[in-house]
């Protein structure tokens, strides 16, 4: 059947859609941490549908409440009532502090920091939101404004930088805005998206002369990863974020935390990510490992910034279906009754230490961060320029793992960065065969 596939790719499949490996991986069944191909083959799964399998592939919990409710209902749109929908706004949200209590059901990240931007806009009547260089928070033309890894940037960003269409999308803006009278809060700002950059010891620095010069008295929110994820687990310095959250808040902004990747009790010492930085956010957006595989997604804020929307229909179809509510609540319950947050504390700090013993073997191996399990392993030329692996000598190097049977996530400006991000449930013994793998492929490299 592969080439079959192959062919009915080229002709009916969306290009811009990357298949991993110069073979692409037909797979066929997943069982927690392991993903089988229809040769019977076996992988571990250390990406987990790009961070998004949180406590295993075909959970029997998860799966189980899936099929009954399978069988009840499946869709209804928000215009009726049905228990499952309040019974997990009230399970997420004992999860999340005071004041973050009210919660609107989306179906993917993009969606919700979409939704997260146009609150903080609506509600603080300004425009401008600021992110992180280096930051993914969507692939939505909204928030691709906010994403600055150029893979995924560059023909919008190429886009609006020309005149031509920077001329065009105004005039578009303004006709929309006197003739349907839309207000310009909605849609104006796109055009002024900023990125504040260098992730060095001046970071703080930097924003605040970023937030004094360009949105000194316009600024609605800023919004970061509390790890980036895409950027191949990029910390920041310490007390950045608590800081920025400040400064933004001094000004009138409200502050979003993209708990995307790092939600869910993926980064082990807390059940998210911003509580590992000491602040608490007025919005959080939540997708990915929510629904572990089950496209939904969510936006948690305050009742206050929730008020803001309420006083105009703000819908969704899909978000919040019976289906996707029932899953979410069996994804908790999962979490909690597995005890995988504690094991992604455990098993994380575990694998960390294990691969800093490469990264001290190996010259290529320029850094070993992150936090829980989500974990960035950094190829370089050599650990004193810290210049990005050639392409061609990282791929082989992970060509080489997958076919020893450890699938690895790729990320980075440069997509030099190994991302491990795997199925909560792994164990020790999977970190011993992920060490063992990457050892093997990196000692045929130096050879
Ligand atoms: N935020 C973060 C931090 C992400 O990593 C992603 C997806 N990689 C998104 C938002 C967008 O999510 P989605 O692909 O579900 O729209």
């Amino acid at each position: 059947p592969y080439e079959h596939m192959q062919k009915i790719r080229e002709q009916n499949i969306s290009p811009s859609l990357r298949m991993y490996y110069k073979k692409p991986l037909l797979l066929h069944q997943g069982h927690m941490q392991w993903l089988f191909d229809y040769e019977g083959r076996r992988y571990l799964d250390l990406f987990a549908g790009i961070v998004t399998v949180s406590v295993g592939h075909c959970h029997p919990k998860v799966t189980v409440a899936a099929q009954k409710q399978l069988a009840r209902l499946w869709h209804t749109t928000n215009i009726y009532m049905h228990p499952s929908i309040h019974e997990y706004a009230e399970k997420l949200t004992s999860f999340l502090p005071d004041p973050l209590k009210v919660v609107y059901l989306t179906n993917s990240g993009s969606e919700a920091n979409d939704l997260a931007m146009f609150m903080a806009r609506l509600y603080t009547r300004n425009f401008d939101i600021i992110s992180l260089r280096g930051a993914y928070h969507g692939g939505s033309p909204y928030t691709l404004g906010l994403t600055s890894v150029g893979l995924y940037k560059h023909s919008v960003a190429n886009g609006f930088g020309c005149s031509t269409v920077r001329f065009l999308l105004i005039f578009l803006i303004i006709w929309v805005t006197v003739y349907l009278n839309i207000s310009t809060v909605n849609i104006s700002s796109i055009l002024k998206v900023l990125c504040v950059c260098h992730a060095n010891d001046q970071y703080i620095e930097q924003f605040k002369d970023t937030l004094n010069t360009s949105v000194p008295k316009t600024i609605a929110g800023f919004i970061a990863e509390p790890i980036q994820g895409v950027n191949g687990a990029v910390q920041y310095p310490r007390n950045f974020l608590k800081e920025a959250y400040q400064l933004v808040r001094e000004r009138g902004g409200i502050c979003i935390s993209d708990e995307v990747q790092t939600g869910f009790g993926r980064t082990g010492s807390h059940f998210w990510g911003f509580e590992t930085h000491g602040v608490v956010p007025d919005i959080v957006t939540l997708a990915k490992g929510i629904g572990n595989g089950f496209p939904m997604a969510a936006v948690v804020t305050t009742k206050d910034i929730a008020s803001s929307l309420a006083q105009n229909l703000h819908f969704n179809t899909f978000g919040g279906s019976p289906l996707a509510c029932v899953v979410g609540a069996a994804v908790l319950d999962a979490i909690e009754e597995d005890g995988l947050q504690k094991n992604s504390e455990e098993v994380g700090t575990y694998m960390l230490l294990e691969l800093a013993k490469l990264r001290d073997k190996f010259e290529v191996v320029g850094d070993v961060r992150g936090k829980g399990l989500m974990i960035g392993v950094e190829m370089v030329t050599d650990k004193d320029s810290r210049h990005p692996l050639p392409g061609e000598e990282i791929n082989q190097i992970w060509e080489d793992c997958k076919d020893m049977g450890v699938l690895i996530g790729r990320g980075g400006l440069y997509s030099q960065t190994f991302r491990i991000k795997p199925p909560m449930c792994i164990n020790k013994k999977d970190v011993d065969f992920t060490v063992e793998v990457l050892n093997t492929a990196l000692q045929k490299h130096m050879e």
